[in-house]
């Protein structure tokens, strides 16, 4: 009994059956006694439909009005979930982002919330009522409605559960929990039944697409226990919380990888104090999220500077960095954009050495050439080549033995 957060995800309401199966959940979580809150995405699809639409009318839609086009997909979901959950003989009331408060700053199309006020779903809590909740979106500090990032409803949903207290955020998706690697890749991953938020953290932002980054930044923040789960089971899922010693005892939580970034290198550019900072500073400035970034060794006064970011900015870095070639009397720069990378994590890391080069050792066997290394505390992340990229999952996976519980190096 208490506060229940639901976040319900594109595929648990793509259709009007599966609205229907999701209200059904909402009233059976509303029967055994709880208050609820439900969060959902619009249905799947419709956000892509939408910036397809808008692309076809402008070459670069104005980002303010295409998060004005792409909430509708969040109120179409809302107002049929309540519906629904009406028909079922139960008061529900919906709340675009705006109505229930989420206040963001003023990015649109990656937009940070700054508070979420919450006052009428509080008030709808106390009227015995659920309230359904628009996600990926909410209103600027200037009164312009914008949107979270793709994913940002699983944001949305941690900050209403932390602003109302909730006792759980329950994150409903097609997939039933995290797993020690993407499925679909490797088949032979195993769901995880508990992870901390600083591994889910490393390992979503190394590409897990499970949880959106931000939302599990914010978990950990506000300390709210997230459970991800899928929307067409009873069982449970993945718990996300803070540490505790089994998991580190685990060592190897899983492995991630991303296929959507590129690398660009910078080659010669004068060895001197500030440049970097030039460099980083411009692409900061046009919102551009870098993410490993590898400097060589200086040879006759220049080096070489590499670093990878989302294939989506290339152009917009094609053109800072262009300009700053010049400025800073570099030889140019290089793209490449077929390449992928492979991270493992894991909390047990921290006191466990050689799990860096049982990965390399792992890589070498199967033939995988390691372009650029990065590390953190509990992470270790290679770039290679996206044409490795099943091998690489597969020969990871299976030399930290990830397929057996509660694996150990
Ligand atoms: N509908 C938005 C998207 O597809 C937000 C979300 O689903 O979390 O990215
Ligand atoms: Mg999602």
């Amino acid at each position: 009994m208490g506060v229940v957060v639901q976040k319900y995800g594109g595929t648990s309401v793509a259709d009007p059956e599966r609205i229907r199966a999701v209200a059904d959940r909402v009233v059976s979580t509303r029967k055994a006694g709880n208050d609820v809150v439900v969060i959902v995405s619009a249905m799947g699809g419709t956000t892509d439909d939408l910036l397809d639409l808008a692309t076809k009318v402008a070459a670069h839609p104005e980002p303010r009005e295409l998060d004005m086009l792409l909430t509708a997909g969040e109120r179409i979901s809302i107002a049929l979930l309540c519906m629904a959950i009406i028909d079922l003989g139960f008061e529900a009331v919906s709340f675009t982002g705006s109505q229930a408060g989420i206040v963001t700053d003023t990015i649109h199309g990656k937009a940070r919330i700054l508070e979420v006020k919450g006052a009428r779903i509080r008030e709808a809590i106390r009227d015995q009522k659920i309230s359904v909740v628009a996600g990926f979106q909410g209103v600027s500090t200037t009164a312009d409605i914008t949107t979270l990032g793709r994913g940002g409803s699983d944001t949305s949903a941690v900050a209403i559960a932390a602003a109302v207290g909730a006792d759980v955020c329950e994150i409903y998706t097609d997939v039933d929990g995290v797993y020690t690697a993407d499925p679909r890749r490797v088949p032979r991953a195993r769901k995880l039944d508990a992870i901390s938020y600083e591994e889910m953290l490393e390992l979503s932002a190394s590409g897990a697409r499970v949880l959106q980054v931000r939302s599990v930044e914010y978990a950990r923040n506000h300390g709210v226990p997230i459970h991800v789960r899928s929307s067409f089971t009873n069982e449970a899922g993945t718990w996300v919380t803070e540490e505790t010693e089994q998991m580190e005892q685990a060592i190897i939580s899983g492995v991630a990888h991303d296929a959507t970034e590129a690398k660009m290198t910078i080659k010669a550019v004068p060895d001197r104090p500030g440049v970097a900072s030039r460099i980083f500073t411009a692409l900061a400035g046009e919102a551009i999220n870098v993410d490993m970034i590898v400097q060589n060794v200086s040879s006759h006064g220049h080096t070489d500077v590499s670093f990878t970011l989302p294939r989506g900015d290339l152009v917009t870095a094609g053109e800072v960095i262009e300009a700053l070639c010049a400025e800073l009397d570099a030889a140019g720069f290089d793209v490449e954009d077929d390449i992928a990378k492979i991270s493992l994590v894991g909390a047990g890391m921290k006191t466990h050495p050689g799990v860096a080069a049982r990965m390399f050792a792992a890589l070498a066997a199967a033939e995988v050439n390691i372009e650029m290394i990065s590390t953190s505390t509990i992470r270790v992340s290679c770039v290679i080549k996206e044409a490795d990229l099943d091998r690489a999952l597969h020969a990871v996976h299976e030399s930290f033995e990830l397929d057996a519980p509660g694996s150990d190096v």
